[in-house]
């Protein structure tokens, strides 16, 4: 097969093959800034060094643009036994948790089906629901922490306790608030040995009473999406854009989740700056401020520049991508995508698994309701978050030939997607958009998604 881009895919990956580039910002961003998490002096530090570093590159339009929301900070979380023993246990509050003191009895979820939310909403109400990070058996969708959290708000649930699927990685953290706001019940974290602790105490003695107290809050915050472009020479408004998120969580470095992402989206930036030029179409390039508490900044940057949306062509997300070893193009149920990308993955003599389904856990979730054509760069086989969102998501565990990976895959497909002459297809329609959650796949999901909205509404509206 003939490659049009072959001198340009020539440099590209052999700039990026022999630089360390990537890490070097990978380095900077973990070890100097720390967790980047919103409302961090790291946050603000990595926003400004990413922005030099794409003016050195050559970028001429890099901005940041601030996001004001209400930002969660972290008080001390406690969770004690008080029968049939007297013992604490360490754990740690899940961000948007609101400060509480609950004091009832412990209901065992295990990893939790969907349907036993309902079948046990019984004993679930006025009690507090442990439940693990580890999918249900049998259940071919990802079970994301946040429906269970739902699901045992729906039921009457007084707290939620989440516990790692993890032995030795300690308690896993993850947003819950619902909409930039609190979380309607508290909800703490806690390590997989003490899940499995509590859960033998309540099989030998029939009834464990636990007291949980929370003392975090919530304050009006600013953070920033940080953006660069490669202005088209043809046309300048259409655009093809490549993002990852920046933060991470706060107790982690969030080396992999998400910064593997960033550092991979800036090397293409690098490259393309370098190498890509008379772009025809504009290639942007997103680093997506917190991402970790609901999508913030890729839901701001949607609603601020939602006239813009019909001239994005393609959203390309690359959260945590520089992190993956088994690489895919996951496309968001894009069919007639599918045989373009596979003939450029042959094209650059570079092919990885293509692959279709949605879910609404990343930045590209707020363009895909808006009808953009997105996907990402994920996975092949997603086998639960690893290190991420632990205090052991550390620079150490990154690759540099997997950060390099990400962003080579990702530049040269920029490219391809920049210069093609027919894009084809067109963006969804709102109801097209609404009836791609009618399938059998993703039904349970998007019902799920309009049960929780509507509870929040209600409890909302009565305060
Ligand atoms: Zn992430």
């Amino acid at each position: 097969m003939t490659n049009p881009f072959l001198a340009i895919d020539q440099q590209i990956v052999g700039d990026i093959y022999t630089s360390t580039e990537s890490m070097d910002n990978l380095t900077v961003l973990c070890d100097e800034f720390g967790s980047r998490f919103g409302g961090t002096e790291g946050e603000r530090q990595a926003m400004e060094f990413m922005q030099a570093k794409l003016r050195d590159y050559g970028l001429p339009h890099v901005r940041a643009e601030p996001i004001p929301y209400l930002g969660w900070r972290r008080g001390e979380a406690r969770l004690t036994i008080l029968s049939p023993i007297h013992k604490e246990i360490p754990c740690i509050s899940l961000p948007h948790s609101p400060a509480a003191t609950v004091e009832t009895t412990l209901v065992d979820m295990g990893a939790g089906a969907p349907a036993d939310f309902d079948r046990r909403a019984e004993e679930i109400k006025g009690n507090i629901v442990m439940s693990t990070s580890a999918n249900p058996q049998g259940v071919k969708r990802w079970i994301h922490r946040n429906e269970r959290l739902g699901r045992s708000i729906m039921a009457g649930a007084a707290a939620f306790l989440f516990v790692s699927q993890y032995p030795a990685y300690g308690p896993e953290t993850g947003g819950i608030g619902h909409d930039d706001g609190e979380a309607h019940i508290p909800g703490i974290s806690i390590g997989w040995e003490d899940g499995a602790y509590l859960g033998r105490l309540l099989k030998r003695h029939g009834q464990v009473r636990l007291r949980l107290e929370t003392n975090d809050s919530c304050e009006p915050m600013i953070s920033w999406n940080v953006l660069a472009d490669l202005p088209g020479q043809q046309q300048p408004e259409t655009v093809v854009m490549l993002g990852s998120h920046y933060d991470g969580h706060d107790i982690s470095q969030g080396a992999e989740d998400p910064a593997s992402g960033a550092v991979a989206v800036m090397e293409a930036a690098r490259v393309l700056a370098k190498y890509g030029a008379d772009l025809p179409v504009t290639v942007r390039f997103a680093l997506w401020g917190i991402e970790e508490i609901g999508l913030l900044g890729s839901r701001h940057y949607a609603a601020t520049h939602a006239d813009e949306l019909s001239h994005l062509r393609f959203y390309l997300n690359m959260d945590a991508a520089g992190a993956i070893t088994h690489k895919a193009i996951t496309l968001n149920e894009w069919p007639a995508l599918e045989p373009l990308f596979t003939g450029w993955g042959e094209e650059m003599a570079y092919t990885v698994p293509i692959r279709q389904s949605v879910h609404a856990h990343s930045d590209h979730f707020p363009f895909l309701m808006a009808g953009v054509p997105t996907g990402g760069i994920e996975a092949a086989e997603f086998s639960g978050r690893g290190y991420g969102h632990t205090r052991y998501d550390t620079l150490d565990k990154v690759k540099l030939n997997n950060l390099r990976e990400a962003a080579m895959i990702a530049a040269r497909l920029a490219l391809r997607i920049a210069h093609i002459g027919e894009w084809p297809v067109l963006h969804r329609s709102s109801e097209e958009v609404a009836a791609l959650f009618t399938g059998p796949e993703y039904k349970e999901e998007a019902e799920y998604r309009a049960q929780i909205d509507a509870f929040y509404q209600q409890a909302r509206g009565k305060q």
